[in-house]
């Protein structure tokens, strides 16, 4: 009883996604004794459904995809887990199975609003008691109700992204782990090429003539087409990575961890995913995109330079990636110039 007041107090402690479902996985690994258990996400790739992990048990302790910066982040189909997809298909709470293995694996979505973005997943050497499964149902909506709440604070209600009012503090938060590359230990003594560096990318995107799908269809296809650009995003990034709805049809992505190359490929496979896709009634919808290194300069400097080069994509014939570092370098740009398009904070 008191280990479970323990838990209860610590996950609703929280003001944090990532640290509720690690205090989530260890009450759960320490009040069942589950052998595993993970946090898994569930998210959307046009009409596919797919699953990564987020939080797992490692040697009994969490580990989190917030720490691990490396990695394939695509996420595994749906329907390699078909426990899942029943469980789902049929509005369950939970679904038992028993592998081949005998192992006992319990599937948890976690419903909000009739849609499932979280799983827990649940795997144990003998099958789960009656008892274990109160104290498991209890510490979930408990669970449940904490993210409810966190959600209703952090995200925008039409995409579900992250608003701009948790820009600052997620920034923080991917800017502490940055750290010369070679006072990190894991670059190793040879010197890189700055191509090979890996750093944190900030990218500002918006939108081409949106006022005009608006004007020609109306503003609800002018919602659906800012639900499907979110959704489009969510399926280009990695978990690790994060996206904003900075204003009306603008975002914002911060991209951890990447090459220099990669980035550039990263954010040209978003604007390509867009413009190939095809919006229901509304037809071809394009993307611009400016990008800029995350370095010390502070967040309202870097979302100037983002836009800067967003600007110049937008004036040279829009549907491009444009990098604000390579524009100043080859003399486009100049430092220091700003528009009036975005109003900082
Ligand atoms: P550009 O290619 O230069 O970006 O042109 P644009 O038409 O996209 O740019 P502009 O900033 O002139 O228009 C943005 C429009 O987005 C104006 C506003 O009516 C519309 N908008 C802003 N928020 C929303 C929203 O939540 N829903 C809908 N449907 N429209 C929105
Ligand atoms: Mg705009
Ligand atoms: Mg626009």
């Amino acid at each position: 009883m008191e280990n479970l007041l323990k838990h209860l107090v610590e996950i609703t402690g929280h003001r944090d996604h990532n640290l509720l479902d690690i205090s989530i996985i260890s009450a759960l690994s320490d009040l069942v004794g589950a052998r595993q258990a993970r946090v898994l996400e569930i998210f959307r790739v046009r009409e596919e459904t797919f699953v990564r992990p987020r939080v797992w048990l490692k040697d009994g302790q969490a580990v989190s995809m917030e720490e691990h910066a490396e990695g394939d982040q695509s996420g595994e189909p749906i329907s390699d887990f078909p426990a899942l997809v029943t469980c789902m298909e049929q509005h369950s709470v939970s679904i038992e199975e028993t592998t081949a293995e005998n192992e006992h694996v319990l599937w948890i979505p976690v419903w909000l609003n009739e849609k499932v973005s979280t799983c827990l997943h649940i795997v144990n050497a003998t099958p789960y008691t009656p008892a274990m499964k109160d104290v498991m149902n209890g510490i979930l909506n408990v669970y449940r109700n904490f993210q409810n709440l966190l959600d209703y604070s952090e995200r925008d209600s039409l995409t579900g992204l992250l608003n701009r009012k948790t820009f600052d503090e997620k920034f923080s938060k991917m800017t502490a782990y940055i750290a010369p590359p070679d006072s990190t230990g894991q670059e190793g003594d040879e010197r890189r090429s700055s191509d090979e560096v890996r750093e944190h990318w900030m990218a500002m995107v918006d939108i081409d003539h949106f006022k005009r799908i608006n004007d020609t269809f109306g503003h609800l296809y002018g919602d659906e087409v800012l639900i499907l650009v979110a959704n489009l995003l969510r399926a280009s990034f990695r978990a690790q990575d994060r996206i904003f709805r900075f204003g009306g049809e603008e975002f914002m992505i911060l991209l951890r961890s990447t090459t220099l190359e990669d980035a550039r490929r990263i954010f040209e496979r978003f604007r390509a995913s867009v413009e190939q896709y095809s919006f229901p009634q509304v037809g071809q919808v394009t993307v611009s995109l400016g990008f800029v290194k995350i370095s010390a300069q502070t967040p309202v400097v870097l979302v100037g330079h983002a836009d800067q080069a967003l600007y110049y994509a937008k004036t040279h014939g829009r549907n491009q990636v444009c990098h604000y570092e390579e524009l100043i370098a080859a003399g486009l740009l100049y430092s220091g110039v700003s528009n009036d398009s975005v109003e900082f904070f």
